[in-house]
């Protein structure tokens, strides 16, 4: 199978093509990314034809799609506070690159599997999420996802195209960056406990979200692309968890052996205070996805930090 994975030297997109590539099954992988936000490092020893360039650009996009069976498309603009400072660049990366991903699809009749995001639920504050709840973005990113996945179901009625449309919650694991302005929170938290400096938590730290570890997601976007799922409706990509902010603190304080200080400030906007799928669909659809708990999946990934800062020093 020939793979194409957009925004694939991101921190979902680089742990996805190590994912596929480490299986040995013969699968090809082409990854599109322009490094707006993604690293070629994050690449480094992995087999893949990488072009550099934008979803934006059609011709670009045209050329990426040759030859290939699956597009995975990962590559977006992140961070709702990202599309608050700046809704045009969220607006053009995110929604015309889709549109130009899927005109592409079309004429080589690829299976596109789609990342669009738990924040398209916004006002809505019922718990836990099922795909069927309504939807009200409340910032520029969210708005781009809910089109980007309207666009993408909808071009299975149009045109007959094979596609699916995940909706991710809070993704984490290695690769994830801690180092710029609109880091997620796991990173942040992480990073700054194994630096000693306190903790920035936006409010009062009771905010809740259902965080997915990067290898459940990966499992389930090749399993996705293998056995090519159909789906009218969107699929929430996470199982039925809620962890508050402070027990995060907590859970990371116990792991590291040292308590941590916490910094609160206002909260963001834009920011939802509660975020949790009821993890049905994804279950019904992926019975074969085992996802890992957050205990292990924050051993691991403190692991890697702690990876990280040793050959940070070393240098
Ligand atoms: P990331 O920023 O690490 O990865 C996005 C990648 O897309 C980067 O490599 C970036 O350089 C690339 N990119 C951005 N604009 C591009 C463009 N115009 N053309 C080509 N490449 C472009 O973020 P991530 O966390 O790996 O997210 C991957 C996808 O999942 C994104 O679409 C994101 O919106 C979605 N998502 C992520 C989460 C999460 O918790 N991480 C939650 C919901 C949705």
């Amino acid at each position: 199978m020939k793979v194409l994975i957009t925004g694939g030297a991101g921190f979902i997109g680089s742990n996805l093509v190590a994912h596929i590539t480490n299986l040995d099954e013969g699968h090809e992988v082409v990854v599109l990314d322009d490094f707006s936000t993604g690293r070629e490092s994050n690449l480094d020893g992995l087999p893949v034809e990488l072009i550099v360039g934008s979803v934006a650009d059609e011709q670009v996009v045209r050329q990426a799609v040759q030859g290939v069976d699956a597009i995975v498309h990962l590559g977006a603009l992140g961070s709702v506070p990202r599309s608050v400072k700046d809704p045009v660049a969220s607006h053009v990366a995110n929604l015309n690159g889709t549109l130009n991903i899927l005109e592409a699809a079309r004429e080589v009749a690829a299976y596109v599997v789609f990342a669009s995001s738990s924040s398209v639920y916004g006002a809505n504050t019922k718990l836990p999420k099922s795909e069927f709840d309504w939807t009200r973005p409340m910032s520029p990113y969210a708005v781009t996802k809910l089109g980007a996945e309207a666009y993408v179901l909808a071009y299975q009625y149009a045109y007959g195209l094979a596609t699916l449309a995940f909706r991710f919650f809070n993704v984490y694991g290695p690769k994830q960056p801690a180092d710029h302005d609109y880091a997620a929170v796991i990173p942040r938290f992480l990073s700054g406990a194994l630096h000693d400096q306190p903790l920035t938590v936006h409010g009062d730290g009771q905010q809740s979200r259902d965080f997915t570890y990067v290898e459940t997601v990966c499992s389930t976007l090749f399993a996705a692309i293998q056995r090519r799922v159909v789906s009218t409706d969107p699929v929430n990509l996470a199982f039925g968890t809620s962890t508050r902010l402070v027990d995060l603190v907590a859970l990371i304080e116990e792991k590291l052996g040292h308590s941590v200080t916490r910094d609160h400030v206002e909260p963001r906007v834009g920011d939802v205070r509660a975020s949790q799928s009821d993890g049905v669909r994804i279950r019904q659809l992926f019975p074969e996805v085992e996802p890992v708990a957050l205990q292990d999946g924050l051993t691991a990934t403190i692991a890697w930090f702690q990876g990280l800062e040793k050959v940070g020093r070393q240098r």
